[in-house]
């Protein structure tokens, strides 16, 4: 039998494994014809809760709403700044400024690719209102350190969590909780190429605050408090039935997803380490890893350019999670930053390259993706 083509993300084979339950699943909605708010949402959301070990957790359309719902709960002034890393995905960063407040960028350590504690302190001013860490390509973020800077200035803390559901994360009290769940408010999606993704768009908010929470729970059905008398103004954002069903069905195997990510990872990390030309992923002392992405960093002199095309060519895709930092987006030069003003991020830009990494990849595939690298490398 020939090698499946190798995918960055190969959901046509995890579908396989576990088609008769979705599809059992997708019967009770179909037969029931409830699709919006059928009973298998609320016991997604119960589901959720108990696996994150939070108290509230609010389904919605997708990950960005999850953000943009969690930033509305709170009134804050317009022109208030929000600090958040320039390197992450831009939803991050769009509904800052859809909302009408000001991202104000930080650097991250270019390490763990996360927001980095020393900038964020220096960026704090008397209009910060809230920060908004980003657990990349799976890890969380320093949390301990960003968590007392947040007391000390009084702000709100706001986690996406849409690279890193089921990571979890230990205090130095040893107090080990998940990742969204730290904060004041964590929001993630379920993209379907996402760790717990569905067949479509959805997303999740989770807080332990019972009063945001039902702020929030207004909020994604227009601002409604009992049928049509709207208290605040909200927005139209749910999880439909036949995606909860999905994910009901995926999140009992998440843990084992996330351990199946870790296991390709290590192995890639063990090939890597002994080049010098690749700079594995930092593992954090204080988080696991669930690998979203497996992205390194390639050292000085190698052409990222040339090792796409090359692995290309040879039938193995790669990616470049972000290209461009967000402070040097088109869309955000309004806010003034300029080349040079996030060296370390510029910089990451231009080195970082990701390999595929999923629930389903054989050692074979793997094999040669590390061959095809190796072989670029001339190793
Ligand atoms: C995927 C993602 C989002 C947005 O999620 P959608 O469901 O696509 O709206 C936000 N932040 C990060 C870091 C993401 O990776």
């Amino acid at each position: 039998m020939s090698m499946k083509k190798i995918q960055m993300v190969d959901l046509i084979s995890q579908y396989q494994d576990i088609k008769d339950e979705i599809r059992t699943e997708f019967d009770r909605v179909l037969d029931s014809a409830m699709f919006i708010n059928g009973p298998v949402v609320k016991e997604f959301q119960n589901d959720l809760e108990s696996y994150l070990g939070v108290t509230n957790v609010i389904p919605c359309a997708n990950g960005t709403d999850a953000l943009q719902i969690a930033m509305m709960a709170y009134d804050f002034p317009k022109g208030a700044e929000v600090l958040v890393p320039s390197f992450t995905y831009v939803a991050t960063v769009e509904v800052i400024a859809l909302l009408g407040f000001k991202p104000v960028f930080v650097e991250v350590n270019p390490d763990s690719f996360n927001i980095d504690i020393d900038d964020l302190n220096s960026k704090i001013t008397k209009q910060s209102v809230a920060i908004v860490p980003v657990h990349l390509y799976g890890q969380c973020a320093d949390m301990e350190s960003l968590l007392e800077v947040a007391k000390k200035h009084d702000l709100v803390v706001l986690e996406d969590t849409a690279q890193a559901i089921g990571a979890d994360y230990t205090f130095s009290d040893g107090t080990k909780v998940k990742a969204g769940t730290m904060g004041h408010i964590g929001a993630t999606s379920f993209f379907p190429s996402k760790n717990l993704g569905c067949y479509g768009d959805g997303g999740a908010i989770m807080t332990n605050d019972d009063e945001l929470a039902s702020k929030m729970r207004m909020i994604v059905n227009h601002g409604q408090s009992k049928r049509y008398y709207h208290d605040s103004i909200g927005v139209n954002s749910r999880l439909d039935s036949l995606q909860a069903a999905v994910l009901k069905v995926k999140l009992k195997r998440l843990d084992d997803y996330n351990a199946s990510r870790r296991l390709v990872a290590d192995k890639y990390d063990e090939v890597f380490a002994d080049t010098r030309a690749i700079i594995p992923p930092f593992r954090s002392p204080f988080s696991t890893h669930v690998f979203h992405q497996y992205t390194v960093k390639l050292a000085d002199g190698i052409d990222r350019n040339a090792m796409n095309e090359y692995l290309a060519d040879h039938g193995i895709p790669s990616m470049i999670y972000y290209p461009v930092p967000n402070h040097l987006q088109k869309a955000y030069r309004y806010y003034g930053y300029q080349e040079g003003d996030f060296p370390l991020t510029e910089d990451l830009c231009t080195r970082v390259i990701s390999f595929p990494i999923h629930t389903e990849m054989d050692d074979e595939q793997q094999q040669t993706i590390i061959d095809g690298v190796l072989r670029f490398l001339k190793i």
